[in-house]
This record gives structure tokens, C-alpha cells and sequence, in this order.
């Protein structure tokens, strides 16, 4: 696409996610050398604002990266555009369709007759089908290729997904449609299929005959803060376990792809999600988190536009089984919270106990993909502690990214995925079946939880979580040796 004339337009250019994720991510390319120069980067939404007017709203978060030039900002800037306009107007989008014009043939499409285009969704949902409808027939390219990057939520529940993608499909194909989750573009999660597929040391470990529990874990340090009162129409288990955490599982878990091609890696994907048995209310704890006396930080209830009673879940652990020949009986447990003690994502896989146990009770190995703050790799081992006495200790074999790789800079996900879309690379980018196969295991256990069938489990702000949750993994078969203690390098 390097050759050719390429226009990314981000419609509802004017919001929160265009200003904080896509614009950055562009500029991220832009600075690698990765968006091509004539590309044009066109704002599009209904707040009438000038071209200065869209730029002043971007520039704050377009951060420089090392090595850039100072007039990098300028010249990126020079690339970006405003266009205002409805979302229901074929008149706005027949103006959109002229700039573009405008702007590709000074990008040399007239010459070239190539011209791309990409719709980045920056919008509610609920508009997302009818404002393709309205733009399809007057705002795509008839030079190129024309691709459109949708955002989460898609849907609420089963029916409501399927809605969704088949409204979409009216106006896009699968091929042209890239439903964006940020987790498959984590540098450490990328990381999952090199290191099982291309390390002989874990493959023949990777069932289970040796590995007894799977925990996925997303912790986040603060609450709703403010945002309360859409957060209660969601949950944190539409938020971030339905989506984001189950991408983990599934690429933790399913079979090696036949190749590396993005159909071959997603059908693989399809296949171990169809293999996880639906979530029932016993296989899921969930709390909610109240006031912390102590730090003075507030309780969930406690925010604007949070019903006093409501019982919607701010924490949820919840287990599942995947009925295939490889995992049948392995737990696979995710976990995960708002105001709990800290920010971190994780993947940890725990292998049962050495067999014979020369050494006493020695504790189990677990290999952990630390996916944020600071990607790292480590495999918790067994060695002997130096010194004359026969003592053991618990350390790591340690793959620390900043350590090991200190003069890369880790792409933000958004911008690895949009550097994705711009190749065509479909391969970390969830389709329709992947979708209605993920939603299939949560459909039954949130429609009761949205009927409030189950009391959250309260826990302070700051908190581990509920008491309740660690039993709940222990009783599951994850075993915490506990006296296991990381000493961090000043590299760290
Ligand atoms: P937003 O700020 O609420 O909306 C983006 C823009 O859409 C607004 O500036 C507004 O632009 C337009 N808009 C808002 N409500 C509308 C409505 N009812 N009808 C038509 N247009 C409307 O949303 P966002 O936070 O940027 O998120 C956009 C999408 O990304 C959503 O699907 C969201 O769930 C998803 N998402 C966001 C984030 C994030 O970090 N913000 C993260 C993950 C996913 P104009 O009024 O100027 O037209
Ligand atoms: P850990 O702290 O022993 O945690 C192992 C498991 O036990 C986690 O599921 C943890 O849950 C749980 N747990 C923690 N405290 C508990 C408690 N009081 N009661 C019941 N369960 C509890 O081991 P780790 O997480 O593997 O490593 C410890 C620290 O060392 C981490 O901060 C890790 O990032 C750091 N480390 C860093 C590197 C590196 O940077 N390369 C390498 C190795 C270790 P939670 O998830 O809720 O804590």
C-alpha cells in the first residue's frame, strides 16, 4: 500500500477514543516511516470545528518517539483533516467524498488510479450500521480498496452481536471488516504463538498432563470514577472478560494453526471457543467494591448515576473447561477487577507437581506472559540456593523486555493493529463466527446476572478482591506456594 494513495477517515473524530488511541496510533506509524507521506488522515464528525480547531484537539496527546524530528508534529499535522457532517446525511458524505477525491488525486491517485480508503468507527455502536448504510453508496473508493475498523462493544449479548455483524455485513464483507480488540495487538500476547509454536520445550507440556490450572488475570488500580453510570449498563464481564480476556484464553489455548495465515490462525481460535462448555453461575464469583475507610476512596455506589442497589459486578472470577482432548478438566480461570491493588494483565500457566519429589515439596513451575505495565516472560523454577547448605528457592528464568530489548520501543496495540488493517493482515482481528462463539459461552450467565440473580460480593477499594475469589481458585486446583519473592533489577 506504500505506493499507493491511501486516506484513513475517522468518523466521530471529535471523541475521547479518536483523540486518545486512533490519532496517536497514526502518528505512531507516521514517525516509523510506516504511513505513507501522501497519506491523508481525515477527521470526520458532526461538532463544527475548523481545521486548527481539530488539530489543537489532537496535538496534546501526539507524543514524539525517539529519534523523531522536531518538525515531525507539523508535518503529520499537515496530513490531517477535518471534514464536518451528520452521520445520516448522504449530501455530508457525497462533501466527504469530494475532499477525498480532492486529496487523493493531489497524492497522485489520478496518475496512478489507485486510491484506498479506510473508515476507522471512532462512534457509539448503536450508529455504526446506519451510518455505513448511509455512507456505502456515495463515501467509498472506486479506486481501491476500502476497509472499515469497528470498535467493542459489538453487542450485549448473542442475539444482539448477531444483529450487529448482520447489519454490517449489508454494506461491508467479512474481508473488509476489522473488528479491533486491543489485547491481540499486546506485545507479550503476540508473544503466546512464538513461544509455544516455535519452542520445543513447551510444546510437549502444553496439555493436560502437565499444566494444572490457567489463570488470566486484568487488574485495574481505580474504579468508575465518574463513569459510573454507563459502567452499570455493562459490567466488568462485558467490559473485559467476554472480550479481551477470552482472546487470551483462546490463543493460550488452541491448536497450532495450519499456517500463520489469518484465516488458518482465527479458524483455530473458532475451534477451541466452540470447545468451552457455557458459563453457569456456579462457575463464576462475582463483588462489587465499596469505600475504603482508610484512603477515603469511594464505593462503587458511591459514584454519580449508580443505582444504590444495583448489583452489578465491578470484580468477576470465573472458570472455565474446555472439552477437547488436550484440556478436558484443566481449569482455565479469569480473573478480573476494578479498584483492586494494582494495574496488571497477566497469563499464568502452573504445571502440576514434579512426580516423585526428590526434593520435599517443591513448588510447582509457572510460565508468566506479564502483558502490562512492562511486558515480561518469566518461568518460576526451582534451584538450588548457592552456598554450602542443600537449600532450595524458588527463582525465574526471566525474559524482561526492557532488559533484554532496551533500544526497541514497544508499539502501542492500536498502532500494531491500524499498521495491521493498512497491510490487510486480518490474522488479530476477531471474526463474525469468533464473535458469536464468545458470546455463546457468556449469553446465559449475563442475561441472569443482568436480572440480578447473584449479590456481589463486596471488597474495599485497594483491596486484593473478595476473600472468596482466591478459594474459588485454590478449590479449582491452583496451588500458591507463597513464599516466592521477585528482586527487581534497577533495570525494572
Ligand atoms: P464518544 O466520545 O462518546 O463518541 C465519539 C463521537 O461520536 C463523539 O465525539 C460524537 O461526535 C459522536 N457521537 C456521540 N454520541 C453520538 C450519538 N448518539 N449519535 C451519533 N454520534 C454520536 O465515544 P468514544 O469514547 O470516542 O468511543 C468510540 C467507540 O470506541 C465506542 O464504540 C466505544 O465503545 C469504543 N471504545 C472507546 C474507548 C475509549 O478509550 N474511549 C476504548 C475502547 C472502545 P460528534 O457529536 O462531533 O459527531
Ligand atoms: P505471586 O505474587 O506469588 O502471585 C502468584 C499468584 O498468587 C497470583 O495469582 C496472585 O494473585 C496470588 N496471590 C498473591 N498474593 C496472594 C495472597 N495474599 N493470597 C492468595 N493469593 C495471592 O507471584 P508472581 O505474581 O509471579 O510474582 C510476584 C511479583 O514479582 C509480581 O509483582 C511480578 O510482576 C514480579 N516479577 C517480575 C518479573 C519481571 O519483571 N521480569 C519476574 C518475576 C516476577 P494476584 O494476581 O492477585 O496478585
Amino acid at each position: 500500500f506504500r505506493s499507493a494513495s491511501v486516506s484513513v477517515i475517522v468518523l466521530g473524530a471529535s471523541g475521547d477514543l479518536a483523540k486518545k488511541k486512533t490519532l496517536p496510533a497514526l502518528y505512531g506509524l507516521f514517525l516509523r516511516g510506516l504511513l505513507p507521506a501522501e497519506a491523508a488522515v481525515v477527521g470526520y464528525a458532526r461538532s463544527d470545528l475548523s481545521r486548527a480547531d481539530f488539530h489543537d484537539r489532537i496535538s496534546p496527546n501526539l507524543e514524539k518517539v525517539d529519534g523523531s524530528s522536531d518538525d515531525s508534529l507539523a508535518v503529520f499535522l499537515g496530513q490531517c483533516h477535518y471534514v464536518s457532517g451528520q452521520y445520516d446525511s448522504s449530501e455530508d458524505f457525497a462533501a466527504l467524498h469530494d475532499e477525498l477525491i480532492r486529496l487523493e488525486d493531489e497524492a497522485g491517485a489520478s496518475e496512478s488510479g489507485e486510491a484506498h480508503r479506510l473508515f476507522y468507527l471512532a462512534l457509539p455502536p448503536k450508529v455504526f450500521a446506519s451510518v455505513s448504510a448511509t455512507f456505502e453508496p456515495v463515501a467509498m473508493s472506486q479506486r481501491g480498496w476500502n476497509r472499515v475498523v469497528v470498535e467493542k462493544p459489538f453487542g450485549r449479548d448473542l442475539a444482539s452481536s448477531n444483529e450487529l455483524v448482520a447489519a454490517l455485513a449489508e454494506t461491508f464483507t467479512e474481508d473488509q471488516q476489522f473488528r479491533i480488540d486491543h489485547y491481540l495487538g499486546k506485545e507479550a500476547a503476540l508473544n503466546m504463538v512464538v513461544f509455544r509454536f516455535a519452542n520445543l520445550t513447551f510444546q510437549p507440556l502444553w496439555n493436560r498432563n502437565y499444566i494444572s490450572t490457567v489463570e488470566i488475570t486484568f487488574k485495574e488500580p481505580f474504579g468508575t470514577e465518574g463513569r459510573g453510570g454507563y459502567f452499570d449498563e455493562i459490567g466488568i464481564v462485558r467490559d473485559v472478560m467476554q472480550n479481551h480476556l477470552l482472546q487470551l484464553l483462546a490463543l493460550t489455548a488452541m491448536e497450532r494453526p495450519i499456517s500463520l495465515s489469518a484465516e488458518d490462525v482465527r479458524d483455530e481460535k473458532v475451534k477451541v471457543l466452540r470447545c468451552i462448555e457455557p458459563l453457569t453461575l456456579d462457575d463464576i464469583l462475582i463483588g462489587q467494591y465499596v469505600a475504603n475507610e482508610e484512603t477515603g476512596k469511594p464505593g462503587y455506589t458511591d459514584d454519580d448515576g449508580v443505582p444504590d442497589d444495583s448489583r452489578c459486578a465491578t470484580f468477576a472470577t470465573a472458570a472455565f473447561n474446555i472439552r477437547n482432548e488436550r484440556w478436558d478438566g484443566v481449569p482455565f480461570i479469569i480473573r478480573c477487577g476494578k479498584a483492586l491493588n494494582e494495574r496488571k494483565a497477566n497469563i499464568r500457566i502452573q504445571l502440576r507437581d514434579t512426580p516423585g519429589q526428590l526434593f520435599g515439596d517443591a513448588a510447582r513451575n509457572e510460565l508468566v506472559f506479564r502483558i502490562q505495565p512492562s511486558e515480561a516472560i518469566y518461568l518460576k523454577v526451582m534451584a538450588k540456593k548457592p552456598g554450602l547448605g542443600d537449600e532450595l528457592v524458588q527463582t525465574e528464568l526471566d525474559l524482561t523486555y526492557h532488559s533484554r530489548f532496551p533500544c526497541e520501543t514497544i508499539p502501542d496495540a492500536y498502532e500494531r493493529l491500524l499498521y495491521d488493517v493498512l497491510r490487510g493482515d486480518r490474522s488479530h482481528f476477531v471474526r463474525a463466527d469468533e464473535l458469536e462463539a464468545a458470546w455463546r459461552i457468556f449469553d446465559d450467565v449475563l442475561h441472569k446476572l443482568d436480572d440480578g440473580a447473584v449479590e456481589p460480593l463486596p471488597y474495599v477499594y485497594g483491596s486484593r478482591g473478595p476473600d472468596a475469589a482466591d478459594d474459588f481458585v485454590a478449590a479449582r486446583g491452583y496451588v500458591r506456594s507463597g513464599d516466592y519473592s521477585w528482586q527487581a533489577s534497577s533495570q525494572q
